[in-house]
This record gives structure tokens, sequence and C-alpha cells, in this order.
């Protein structure tokens, strides 16, 4: 292939700024706010559940709390209307005034020990409660944390996406200066080796860093300058400049 050698100097501006876009496409892959927001993610999802499991131990709590008391009212009214037939004075009789005292002691110890249940049910209610206020707290916190890490992406995206944009309008002016047959060559380079063409400097492939041989560089000397010449070791467009050691 030929190409005049202005030509083939601009592949070493085109494959500065395909440098630049790689470098780019790179640290938006790699942004460090992608593994904090995956990782806030994940702690989110497992504090998620635990509020939802700690909220129903809370609302069962709340139901058993209120099977408790609807018990103790239960009793409580029994009491109290054993009680009024006491006072009424309808019972004479020993015997039954006896029974129903009896049981009036009765249903009041039993309302002491259903009033018991309702304040032990009430205590691990309060834990449990706390507990919920606790991890809806650290809930808001994460939220808050991975919508942080979130807006810092997005700026740093914009930010690339600037620099990408003002790089492929570079690259776009850059290409327009070489011709089809030479840029389709580099492209084709481009995707199977990352970079199309290097700079021969010093008697060096700029591109795989191998000092070429002297019959290499010899055949190089001799090519006509339009030549397009190639790298023996890594098959890039080698480009000659005033720097090749030639
Ligand atoms: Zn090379």
């Amino acid at each position: 292939m030929k190409a005049a050698p202005d030509a083939q100097k601009r592949l070493l501006d085109l494959a500065e700024l395909d440098s630049v876009a790689d470098r780019l496409a790179h640290r938006r892959r790699t942004l460090p706010e992608l593994a904090e927001i995956d990782e806030q993610s994940k702690r989110y999802a497992k504090l998620a559940t635990e509020v939802i499991e700690a909220e129903t131990e809370a609302g069962d709590l709340a139901r058993e709390q209120a099977k408790a008391e609807g018990d103790v009212d239960t009793v409580r009214a029994r009491a109290e209307r054993d009680q009024k037939r006491l006072d009424s004075g309808a019972v004479t009789s020993p015997k039954d005034l006896a029974s129903l005292q009896s049981e009036i002691a009765s249903l009041h110890r039993r309302q002491g020990d259903l009033e018991e249940v309702v304040l032990e049910i009430m205590e691990r209610r309060e834990a449990a409660d706390s507990k919920v206020a606790d991890l809806r707290g650290k809930l808001d916190e994460v939220a808050a944390s991975r919508s942080a890490a979130e807006d810092r992406r997005d700026a740093a995206l914009v930010e690339i996406d600037k620099e990408a944009g003002e790089t492929q309008g570079r690259r776009s002016a850059v290409a327009g200066d070489i011709p089809a047959d030479l840029l389709g060559l580099y492209e084709k380079l481009r995707e199977q080796y990352g970079v199309g063409a290097a700079m021969l400097r010093g008697g060096r492939c700029q591109g795989c860093k191998v000092a070429l041989s002297i019959a290499e560089m010899n055949r190089i000397k001799a090519a006509p300058h339009d030549d397009v010449v190639r790298c023996d070791e890594c098959r890039r467009i080698l480009v000659r400049t005033a720097e090749s050691g030639l």
C-alpha cells in the first residue's frame, strides 16, 4: 500500500486520539462509584429484608398484645359482674357466698397473671419497635449514600462523555486527512491489535517497543517514502518520522 508521508504521520495523531478514547472507555467501566453503588445496593437489599422481618415480628407482637389485653378485659368484666352480684345482696346462702368470693379471688389472680403477660409482651414489642426504627434508620442512611454515589457517578459520566465527544470530534477531523484505504487498514489493525499504527523512533517500534534488526532498518530505509511499512513484530503500521533513526 502507498500513502503520502504526511497522511501516514496523521495516523499517529489518530492513534493518540484513539488511545485517549480507550482510556476514557476504561475509566467509564472502572469508576470507583460503580463498585460503591453495587456494594450499597447489596447492603440495601439485605437491610430491606431485615426491616420486613422486624416489622412482621412487631406486628405479631402487637396482635399478641391486643389479644392478651382482651383476655384481661374478659376476666376483669367477669370479676366485676361477680362483685356486683355479691354487693347486691341477692346471694344469701353462705355456701353460694363463699363460692362467689372464691371465684372473685380466683379471677383477680387470673387477671394479675394476664396483666403480667401483657407487660411481658409490651416489653418485647418495645424492643421489636425499636429494632424496626433502628433498621429503618440504617436503610435510610444506605439509600442516602447510594444516592450520593449515583450523583458522583453521573457527574463523572457527564465529564467523560464531554471528553469523549471532544475526542471524537477531533478524531473525525484527523480521519478526514487520511486516505480511505490507509484508514481502512489502520481500523482493521486497531480492531485486531488494539493499536493500528506506531512511530518508528530511534530504530524501535513504539507499538511493541521492539528494536528493529539492521536488515529490517535497511529494508525500510530503502523503501520509498510513500510505502506503508509494517512492524514485523506486532504488524502495526510503522510511521517514519525525522526521529526514526533511518
Ligand atoms: Zn511493533
